[in-house]
């Protein structure tokens, strides 16, 4: 849903309302606290009294949209904002297109952020499914030196930057991990792969980095030698390449700085639009999740 159909579809507070009962509730509402039917409407104040627990309660209660003070409008554009953005959009963006202060806009993506989380983490990857690392941060300057110890600071493999791991289904989905420095060895990667990928019917294809020497002692696994330019039939990490390119233009592109402690939201929500770049009704599946259903 763009904004314009977000405009026409709900014009007014109560119109948001109506359809966040409608999502939640199926006509039927239920006290949070509780979980008792027993309700009577105030329909003035869009309320409802729990005759159960003797507490009132509006549809928000315990959602992402608990405790905010701007119209509900304002968050239903701000949902079909972000999940149109292909390449993420700044909250300075956001906070100009929405009307909203800057710190407002922060935290009405990072609400949105959490509700594009995965739920469904814990199914596993199957087929053929690529696994690879990237690192994200500020790319060093040509030349620069490490502020300890002098040395000339890396790219790729051994830098500072904070490494990302991804697996993708060819065709499928992307789930992305991001780790400790420390933990890129064989055993962590071993265990990232047993987490998110379904090892008995699976090939796992990936490059030659020696992270990845223990997978064939569990399941399929196959390797691309990068120093080859072409692609050899199946048997490529494409679908994460072209996945980390979009990431990182995003990334640098429209957040500049992204700090380690939220970098985990940034990415998850890349992998949600690349994972639900099929689904018809994007913004029906966010409110869903934003209300907890
Ligand atoms: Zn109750």
């Amino acid at each position: 849903m763009n904004i314009i159909e977000v405009y026409r579809r709900f014009p007014t507070q109560d119109d948001c309302i109506d359809h966040l009962e409608k999502v939640r509730w199926h006509g039927t509402p239920v006290c949070p606290y509780c979980q008792s039917e027993k309700t009577t409407p105030m329909p003035k104040e869009r309320r409802h009294h729990c005759n159960n627990c003797n507490t009132t309660f509006s549809v928000t209660v315990n959602t992402i949209f608990h405790h905010t003070h701007l119209p509900l409008q304002k968050w239903f554009l701000a949902i079909s904002l972000i999940i149109n953005a292909k390449k993420g959009i700044a909250s300075r963006q956001l906070a100009r297109d929405l009307e909203v202060n800057k710190n407002t806009a922060w935290y009405l993506g990072m609400r949105v952020r959490k509700a594009m989380t995965e739920a469904d983490q814990r199914q596993l990857l199957q087929g053929l499914v690529e696994m690879d690392e990237t690192y994200i941060g500020g790319k060093p300057r040509k030349g620069s030196k490490d502020d300890q110890n002098g040395e000339p600071r890396k790219r790729g493999r051994g830098t500072k930057k904070v490494p990302v791991v991804g697996m993708a289904e060819r065709g499928g989905k992307v789930k992305c991990q991001v780790v400790q420095s420390r933990n890129l060895k064989a055993v962590s990667l071993s265990a990232i792969c047993k987490q998110h990928v379904d090892t008995v019917n699976a090939t796992l294809i990936t490059d030659e980095f020696l992270g990845y020497i223990k997978i064939s002692t569990f399941m399929k696994h196959e390797t691309v030698d990068h120093r080859v330019w072409y692609v050899d039939g199946d048997r490529h990490t494409n679908t994460l390449e072209n996945f980390w390119a979009l990431l990182k233009r995003g990334i640098i592109g429209q957040y500049h700085q992204v700090s380690v402690k939220h970098l985990h939201k940034y990415i998850d929500e890349f992998c949600y639009r690349h994972n639900h770049r099929k689904h018809a009704d994007l913004f029906g599946l966010i409110i869903s999740r934003g209300l907890g259903v």
